[in-house]
């Protein structure tokens, strides 16, 4: 496991799920728990619960649900231990490592960190203090740079030289590939990675120099721009250059900026709009979206205009309905870009910000500029090519708004255009279909494949890309008192909940009659939870019938508490087991323990009078019968003393332990 087990139970005990939880979104307490919006998959009514007691969230809508653990893990993408130090870092806690190799390779991702920072010192330097740096400083200046923004970007310089930084640092081969820092050359000697470059250090969100990217003098030879390649510690379907600066100021707003380079970033902070990022050297990925999702729900692309207007519309609705994220567009006037217009009028690029649009506004005006509204064959014209850009939209009434607004432009009858777009979108959805596939999404953007195997919730969402028809599943919302725990009936897509159930046919079987014995024992199991002296004495496993059901009882009944068994659980198990943590409903202990007593009583019976069938003394098993029936019947008048439901349920509960030995 890697970090002492004590120090897990400390950073567990010490976690408020609560206020975790609403780091990312809101929670309102009702009763005993608390609910918002899911996390995990874009609805608009909340079906998203948590416990604080047991420290256990649960979705209806998605079915996601674990530990403050899992939620960390889902949500920052990282592994368990990962987990457990992003806790531990909020909470304040020192961990110790348990696992000599599991802190080695900790210790070797530390040092690797440390050799980027010292690289980034060490070029920075140069670029301030070289003499072979004086023309990378003019062309800064050239350029608009001031001496404080080269120290604040900690801009540097790469020597035109073949191994200055490796001897510098005299670091082993091993560790300079794993950086990206330096590589062994046909000669095996090692050599620098960058060479007469400016060098701008590309930091994490924790403010971590992960890698560089470099750019070349205007008179030198090779591409404009080089960037570390990906390693051990730099993704570039990852990385954000800016990021680390960006994220207070897009937390504020809620809104972080995507520009093309490292240059416009640092533009953008001339004009005093310091939430700006740069994809480095790579299209905006899905990673890149998540990434942003963390600090900002909205998403305003600042590219070159044609640039923006290519973005693939299809993968820019995906996203927006995925990760629940509004992506606009800002357009620059004439053509600039963001570090020149910063330079040349600051004030004009915070109003282009202010005025950004959404996606697919931009991309209508954009068929609008460039269209002849004079006569009737171009305005017919316009309303065809706007119709297109429109029927990519995924949402209906998002579409019938633009229509509208065309209609009037074009002055063509809305209906007209409206079964126009109903045309359109068909082809559009065949269109979008085909592509969907696979092949096509991991070719095109690398963002899009799956970094392992483990389907995490994210995966749900992917399935639902390029498919607008599979949208509405995701935000289906199914009741809490259904607990259709086993979800099997779901449509494709969801992975979690499609696991069998242990105990195999039987349980599921169940589930889908949806039996009023099955909801019982639920209630019987979630007091247990929630409640246990309140039932302890009156529960045996044998008196449950659904296999599922039975072995989470078991499992509990064997446990301290519900996070060490679920900790022991199956997966089904612990799915259940956060589900009914959370469950909402507040049943009364006493309609619980009626419930119960009456689905027990009438399965006893039903074995009685079997058992009284086949007997060769079918009347001794009269009395019995008899008295059970109209206890039952009391039981479902709800005329019933607390005293004599006891004794019944004690009663009923032998009966059972004995019925299932013989
Ligand atoms: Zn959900």
């Amino acid at each position: 496991m890697g970090i002492v087990d004590e120090d897990i139970v400390r950073v567990r005990e010490s976690t408020d799920i609560v206020a975790l939880i609403s780091q990312y979104v809101p929670l309102r307490r009702v009763g005993q728990r608390w609910t918002g919006l899911c996390p995990f998959h874009n609805e608009k009514t909340p079906s998203f619960s948590v416990d604080a007691t047991s420290g256990l969230y649960h979705c209806f809508g998605c079915k996601a649900s674990g530990d403050a653990i899992t939620f960390v893990r889902e949500k920052e993408q990282t592994d368990f231990v990962g987990a457990i130090e992003f806790l531990a870092n909020r909470v304040g806690i020192t961990l110790r490592y348990t696992d000599a190799n599991e802190g080695e390779s900790r210790k070797r991702q530390a040092k690797l960190y440390g050799e980027l920072e010292r690289a980034a010192d060490w070029y920075h330097e140069r670029l301030k203090s070289g003499v072979d740096a004086a023309a990378a400083r003019k062309y800064l200046r050239s350029r608009g740079f001031t001496k404080e923004e080269v120290e604040h970007f900690k801009v540097g310089w790469a020597p035109d030289d073949w191994d200055q930084l490796m001897r510098h640092l005299r670091i082993s081969e091993a560790d300079a590939v794993a950086s990206g820092l330096g590589f062994v050359n046909r000669a095996g000697r090692m050599q620098d990675f960058f060479r007469a470059r400016i060098l701008f250090p590309i930091l994490d969100d924790r403010s971590r120099v992960i890698g560089f990217g470099g750019r070349k003098l205007p008179d030198a030879e090779g591409a404009k721009y080089k960037n570390s390649r990906d390693n051990d510690v730099y993704h570039k379907s990852r990385a954000l250059y800016g990021l680390n600066w960006a994220k207070t100021q897009a937390v504020e707003r809620n809104e972080m900026i995507v520009c093309e380079g490292y240059t416009d970033v640092i533009g953008f902070n001339r004009a005093d709009i310091t939430r700006a990022v740069a994809t480095c050297g790579t299209a905006l990925t899905e990673d890149h979206v998540k990434l942003i999702k963390r600090f900002a729900n909205r998403l305003v692309l600042a590219y070159d205009a044609d640039e923006a207007g290519q973005s693939a519309a299809e993968r820019v609705y995906a996203w927006e309905r995925a990760h629940d994220i509004e992506v606009a567009v800002v357009q620059l006037p004439d053509g600039l870009d963001p570090d020149e217009l910063a330079s040349s009028d600051p004030d004009a690029l915070n109003e282009a910000v202010e005025n950004a649009r959404p996606f697919l506004r931009f991309r209508v005006d954009r068929v609008l500029a460039d269209s002849n509204l004079s006569s009737a064959e171009g305005r017919s014209k316009t309303a065809e090519r706007a119709l297109e850009v429109i029927a990519e939209h995924p949402e209906p009434f998002v579409r019938d708004q633009y229509v509208m607004q065309l209609a009037d432009l074009c002055r063509i009858d809305v209906e007209l255009l409206r079964s126009r777009l109903a045309d359109s979108s068909r082809r559009t959805k065949q269109n979008a279909d085909r592509k969907g596939s696979p092949d096509r999404r991991g070719g095109s953007s690398p963002g899009y494949a799956s970094d392992d195997g483990d389907p995490g919730p994210w995966s749900v969402d992917n399935g639902s890309y390029g498919d607008p028809g599979g949208y509405d599943d995701s935000g289906s919302y199914e009741p809490p008192g259904d607990y259709g725990y086993s979800g099997g009936q779901s449509s494709g897509g969801r992975r979690r909940s499609q696991r069998v159930a242990p105990g195999g046919g039987r349980s599921s079987k169940r589930v889908n009659e949806r039996s009023p014995s099955l909801a019982v024992e639920l209630e019987a199991l979630r007091l247990f939870l929630v409640n246990r002296p309140s039932i302890e004495g009156y529960l045996v496993p044998e008196m449950f019938d659904d296999a599922l059901v039975r072995s989470t009882f078991e499992l509990l009944e064997s446990n301290a508490d519900v996070v060490s068994a679920r900790d022991r659980g199956t997966p089904e198990e612990a799915e259940l087991l956060a589900r009914l943590a959370v469950d909402p409903s507040e049943a009364e202990v006493n309609d619980v323990l009626i419930r119960l007593a009456t689905e027990v009583g009438r399965s006893v019976l039903a074995d009685l009078e079997a058992r009284a069938r086949s007997s060769a003394d079918p009347l001794a098993f009269v009395e019995v019968i008899t008295w059970l029936k109209l206890e039952v019947d009391d039981l479902r008048r709800s005329k019933v003393e607390v005293e004599k439901l006891d004794q019944l349920l004690v009663w009923l509960r032998d009966q059972r332990r004995e019925s299932d030995r013989g």
